[in-house]
């Protein structure tokens, strides 16, 4: 059953989706080994409002350790 109070909830959480979106999309960090730029990738799960984001070094390849964002 749908109410207005849950529609809300929804929006709200889409919103805040994309203001963590465009803060991580600005982030620019450099590898420790080679300092070339570190490529990110991030996986949204919608269900757990939770972001995955992984990064990959374009020069030498080495992958950090993925961090998890949760959107409360
Ligand atoms: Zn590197």
């Amino acid at each position: 059953m749908r109410t207005p109070y849950e529609r809300k909830e929804m929006f709200g959480a889409e919103t805040e989706i994309e203001t963590v979106k465009s803060i991580l999309l600005e982030k620019y960090e450099r590898c420790v080994y080679c300092g070339s730029k570190l490529l990110f990738s991030h996986d949204l799960n919608l269900g757990l409002l939770e972001i995955v984001e992984s990064s990959r070094c374009t020069g030498c390849g080495v992958s950090h350790h993925p961090k998890k964002f949760t959107l409360q």
